[in-house]
């Protein structure tokens, strides 16, 4: 992509109101824009993050076995009057009558149709285990939007729900979700801890919540410091295994942590002093089972083995790519912007050519910028006639994992120069030199084991 061709409204300044990092990066590197408090729209470098989180998610989602599909935004309250939400819900529901004056709401979760849908066609526990998500745009009122997309009214979640015909079934499909959310967030470049939630009227200990650690974060947690050094599943692992995955779930159960509703001050009394964690975490995900909940005011029956009926037990499961973009950025900027792990950069890199018309230097860019992009490198050329602080400034702020900077000095010597994003490393190479070193780099990878 020529930047000269490009959408990228940048900002001086980030507008008063933006409170937190995250959303003061995000309105300057022109990601979003605001449409009303709590909405935003998606600009183009903004929708190209979004769109690589979508796709770790998804092939995560994917790789444990659960099926995507797409159910409607716009939902009939009939069905949340079956399940008895529709009164509950409060006034984070937006509520919407059509032209025949028929109740409609637009979707802030999707327990009630997922139920729908399994109920109309699946009738036997030999269909089950089921794991059917989608990734698709929420809306809830909520009370205090803010922090721009980290606490926004329309959000993008991905939501999987799960069907079994008993709860040791719901068990191991909790454990197959647990462990594709330790490999989605790895791969996101984040740590995310698992912390106890509360399970509410259900009950018993088949509740997490994802939680990154974050000065700006809304939730007081506490965890142990061990899990800053666990290692997460590679991709080998088996879910089809269910020891193995349970094993691997207790090794990231058993560790204390706890987010603040749900700390347990006898159990933290046992963490040694020196491993106690107490900080700040933004929620990025959260996993849970519910029983028979809504299958069972919504009939969603199998026939079991023993030719009796049965509510299906569920669990739900959700992630907020939305929210990640801003949480991602919470933990990886410095001062001058944003530093992207390379999964999910707008762009691989950045050229900037510094002298636009002299014919040498627009040689040597071209030329890597198609040499480059041949080699299936998402590349964001800077040939715009900015001066070379606000190109250098602009290409910090974007936040690209790597720079190649063509200036008229250095090509009359044969020589580039390539900038790493993450740890401001340089090195002066020839062209051929920088492109096989950005080569070797690579470019988005899945982690190592
Ligand atoms: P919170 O406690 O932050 O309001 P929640 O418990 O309401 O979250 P869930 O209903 O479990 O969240 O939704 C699943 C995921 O959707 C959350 O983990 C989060 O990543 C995302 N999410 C929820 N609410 C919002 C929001 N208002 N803006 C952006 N993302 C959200
Ligand atoms: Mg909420």
């Amino acid at each position: 992509m020529r930047l000269s061709r490009y959408f990228l409204p940048l900002l001086k300044e980030a507008p008063r109101e933006a409170e937190i990092v995250s959303h003061r990066l995000m309105l300057r590197a022109g990601m979003i824009r605001q449409q009303s408090a709590g909405i935003y729209a998606w600009l183009p470098l903004g929708l190209r993050v979004l769109r690589k989180i979508e796709t770790i998610v998804r092939q995560e989602q994917d790789r444990s076995g659960a099926i995507e599909l797409l159910m409607p935004t716009i939902q009939s309250a009939d069905l949340w009057m079956e399940s008895g939400r529709y009164n509950d819900y409060g006034k984070e529901m937006l509520r919407i009558q059509d032209r025949a004056e028929r109740a409609m709401l637009f979707g802030p979760t999707n327990e009630e149709m997922i139920t729908e849908i399994f109920r109309a066609y699946v009738k036997s526990y030999k269909d089950l285990p089921l794991n059917l998500y989608h990734i698709q745009w929420k809306f809830r009122d909520e009370l205090r939007p803010r922090f721009g997309v980290m606490r926004s009214r329309e959000f993008l979640m991905k939501d999987a729900y799960s069907f079994d015909l008993d709860e040791a079934g719901a068990r191991q499909s909790y454990h197959r979700m647990f462990v594709a959310y330790l490999r989605t967030f790895a791969r996101l470049g984040l740590q995310a801890i698992p912390m106890r939630a509360d399970t509410g009227p259900i009950g018993g200990d088949l509740s997490h919540e994802f939680i990154i650690l974050a000065d700006t974060g809304e939730s007081q947690v506490f965890c142990d410091r061990a899990y800053l050094d666990m290692r997460v599943p590679g991709a080998d692992v088996d879910f089809g295994d269910g020891a193995a995955l349970a094993r691997i779930v207790e090794a990231w159960t058993t560790p204390y942590a706890a987010t603040d509703e749900m700390h347990d001050e006898a159990a933290w009394a046992d963490v040694v002093p020196p491993a106690r964690l107490s900080a700040r975490g933004i929620e990025v995900g959260h996993i849970f089972y519910f029983g028979t909940k809504y299958s069972a005011p919504m009939k969603a029956h199998v026939t079991g083995p023993d030719g009796r009926d049965h509510a299906v037990h569920m669990g739900s499961y959700g992630i907020g790519p939305t929210r990640l973009v801003a949480a991602i950025i919470e933990a990886f900027h410095d001062e001058n912007g944003i530093k992207w792990p390379r999964s999910v950069a707008p762009f691989d890199l950045g050229i900037i050519n510094m002298k636009p018309g002299e014919a040498a230097v627009d040689a040597v860019c071209e030329d890597l910028y198609a040499r480059l992009g041949t080699a299936g490198f998402d590349v964001l050329y800077d040939d715009g006639d900015e001066r070379a602080g606000a190109k250098f400034a602009a290409m910090d702020l974007i936040g690209l994992p790597w720079q190649v900077i063509v200036g008229p000095r250095g090509v009359a010597e044969g020589r580039v120069e390539i900038k790493n994003r993450a740890d401001g490393s340089r090195q002066t190479l020839t062209p051929d030199e920088a492109f096989n070193r950005l080569l070797a780099d690579g470019t988005a990878r899945e982690p190592a084991g």
